[in-house]
């Protein structure tokens, strides 16, 4: 029982509008699904994906209008690492994001930007065996388009005090030649979990912050997982259905949110895989408030309408 990288990151907008404008035109992922936030109904839960909604590139956003921008500190994810395949595809990105007006750093492996709401992302050559993850846009060439998620970022000033919890309980082993920093790997996939050192000011959860960050388990192993990080005294949520997948969520000892949430059953369960997204979709228990649902909501462009 290995967990397989990183599922789904889910971090907070104010601007449902712009948001869908920045992650499914400009960085042409595809918006896979436009729900509600079960545990608060009246505003979205979006998420950005491949072409397939697959678990290692689903990037989905709660949406508070008009939220304060808030900031990363200690216990938050700071960065989210994409893969991409080579160099030219760091230089298409460069100068797609900078004809948008979004300012870009080249660092060591790759091109570092953040979102119109100060949500940092870097990519990253990335030499690993795993598929990419890819979404269809007709602006943005396959060679280069975004293969899905490396890592997340977090700040910890006590990295050791994660240790146990992430290597004992979780099964990440440390990178060999990156100081903290865990891979989670399974037979399919993997993914990075690192720390760097937090600046002096708290972190303020908001616009363009982290909510919490989720890993990949097996569909029939989220109970073994859930009782396993129970018995390590890691305060666990009960499995809980989310109807995409099932979910167990616990804080690391950092205070970072992590969710394990399962390979399926996944986003066709209740649309058609050719028009993910395209309407709001409603989990069964919520289904008869549909009307009064979509009249709170925020009016949201469909990027890939047909009608
Ligand atoms: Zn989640």
């Amino acid at each position: 029982m290995r967990l397989e990288g990183i599922h789904h990151i889910t971090a907070i907008t104010g601007d449902a509008p712009r948001n869908v404008d920045f992650y499914a035109r400009i960085l042409g992922l595809r918006l896979v699904k436009k729900t509600v936030n079960q545990d608060d109904p009246s505003v979205y839960h979006l998420f950005y994906a491949d072409e397939d909604g697959s678990p290692g590139a689903d990037l989905t956003f709660f949406e508070y209008p008009g939220a304060h921008v808030g900031r990363a500190g200690q216990g938050m994810v700071h960065t989210v690492a994409w893969r991409v395949a080579d160099t030219a595809a760091l230089d298409f990105w460069e100068q797609r994001l900078a004809a948008e007006e979004t300012a870009t750093e080249r660092t060591d492996a790759g091109l570092g930007f953040a979102d119109p709401e100060g949500l940092r992302h870097e990519l990253l050559v990335a030499d690993v065996p795993d598929a990419p993850l890819i979404a269809d846009h007709p602006e943005v060439p396959r060679e280069v388009a975004i293969q899905g998620f490396d890592a997340v970022r977090a700040y910890n000033a006590r990295p050791e005090r994660s240790v146990d919890l992430l290597t004992d309980v979780l099964g990440f082993r440390p990178l060999p030649d990156e100081p903290d920093a865990y891979e989670a790997r399974g037979s399919a996939r993997g993914g990075t979990y690192a720390y760097d050192p937090p600046p002096a000011d708290r972190g303020l959860q908001g616009a363009g912050t982290v909510h919490h960050v989720a890993w990949s388990a097996g569909l029939d192993e989220i109970d073994a997982w859930q009782e396993r990080v129970a018995e390590a005294g890691g305060r666990p949520t009960p499995v809980i259905d989310r109807f995409y997948f099932r979910s167990v969520y616990f804080r690391e000892p950092s205070g970072v949110l992590f969710e394990l949430a399962t390979r399926g059953p996944g986003f066709a369960v209740d649309e058609d895989p050719e028009r993910l997204g395209e309407s709001v979709a409603l989990p069964p228990f919520l289904e008869h408030r549909r009307e009064e649902i979509e009249r709170t909501l925020t009016p949201l462009p469909s990027p890939r309408s047909r009608d």
